[in-house]
């Protein structure tokens, strides 16, 4: 336990409270990486590199790259966390009861992903001040995680010299993420013909109808223990009267294999394609014929990283130096990680402690940010 004596809570108490109460909400993280500079500048870190991603994500800034020289002997690590926090997110006022941070309820607390932050600086600060000896060391603040991705997704991991990593930001404590689903989105417009419901519906084709023909043939929910598609919004027509002319339906498939997911995004597009084909004019007087348009973007590459994997090996080596068991679990959603570990950097996500996010009843303790200190000196360390 000697690594936790090192750290100073209530300076990272402090920290942390200092983190949450300053606005980041997504595209708005301007004054966010202002703090941080200041900060880790106060740490000795060089001014950072900041990417030319702000042009495609639409925030305040690029993603920051801090970078701090270390042990050339020992293999160079990254660390990652998000600027951004989802909303209600501005005004943010901590509130610090027997050392549980929570907000005042109005607002989320922002410990996704400034618990991470915290943890990173304190460490910093820890290795400073007692001068210890650390691997080199890259601080990589990604934008606009919570509005899909988007630093990310406009990150060129040739900007990193590190080649593995970790991003802290997942709930919970003593766990690490190794695997996580690949996603499509999918967006799919039906277009069919409008005419007076009343008067000629047989010169229409209704797009609703054919929607809902699709719809029940295609799978939907769970499909089996690493795979599941949905159905999320369905917009169209105009008005009682007018025979539908067009359904935009918004949907997901998400799997840990990406065989299943081009799989299942096939099936469902043939549902769709079925049920347009197979169409025919009743009565011969529709004017026109039915149309497909099916959209599929990839969201976020599967993340799979296996125990034998260094990035875990030596996370579970630190882990066990410091007494904190270490679960390995696969995750549901999509984060940074995904993105980082599609590109060839394997990147493991550590639990921060935080837990209820994305809710105004988040929270986490200086008990969990001080391990995940903790654990994360034990990780850069000689
Ligand atoms: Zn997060």
């Amino acid at each position: 336990m000697q690594l936790q004596k090192m750290i100073n809570r209530e300076r990272l108490a402090q920290t942390f409270i200092r983190l949450c109460e300053t606005d980041s909400p997504s595209r708005k993280e301007g004054q966010m990486a202002a703090l941080v500079t200041e900060m880790l500048g106060d740490l000795g870190a060089e001014p950072p590199f900041e990417d030319d991603s702000a042009t495609e994500t639409g925030s305040e800034c690029g993603n920051l790259i801090f970078r701090f020289v270390g042990d050339p002997n020992l293999e160079p690590l990254f660390f990652n966390c998000h600027l951004d926090t989802v909303e209600p997110c501005t005004g943010i006022k901590v509130v610090r009861k027997d050392d549980i941070f929570t907000s005042l309820g109005e607002t989320i607390l922002g410990s996704d992903d400034k618990s991470g932050i915290a943890a990173m600086i304190e460490t910093l600060t820890v290795l400073q001040e007692k001068k210890l000896s650390h691997a080199p060391l890259e601080f990589l603040f990604t934008t606009c995680e919570e509005i899909g991705l988007l630093g990310a997704k406009a990150f060129k991991p040739e900007q990193l010299q590190a080649r593995m990593g970790y991003a802290l930001d997942s709930t919970g404590f003593g766990r690490v993420i190794i695997g996580a689903p690949a996603c499509n989105r999918l967006r799919i417009t039906i277009k069919g013909v409008a005419a007076h419901a009343g008067l000629h519906p047989e010169q229409g084709i209704n797009a609703i109808t054919l929607a809902g023909k699709a719809l029940a043939m295609a799978p939907c929910g769970r499909i089996d223990e690493e795979t599941t598609a949905n159905f999320g919004t369905l917009q169209g027509g105009a008005a009682s009267n007018i025979v539908a002319e067009e359904v935009v339906i918004e949907g997901e498939v998400r799997s840990h294999s990406p065989e299943k997911l081009d799989q299942l995004t096939a099936e469902i597009k043939q549902a769709f394609s079925l049920v347009i084909e197979e169409w025919n004019d009743p009565v011969g007087e529709a004017r026109g014929l039915p149309e497909l348009n099916f959209q599929v973007d990839e969201d976020f590459p599967v993340m799979q990283l296996a125990p034998e994997d260094a990035v875990i090996q030596r996370l579970d080596v630190a882990a066990a130096r410091v007494g904190i068991p270490m679960q390995h679990e696969v995750a549901g959603g999509g984060s940074d990680a995904n993105i980082f570990n599609g590109r060839g950097l394997p990147t493991a996500i550590i639990a921060t402690g935080m837990t209820h996010v994305h809710s105004t009843a988040e929270q986490v303790s200086l008990e969990d940010m001080t391990n995940l200190t903790a654990l994360l000196l034990a990780l850069v360390g000689s």
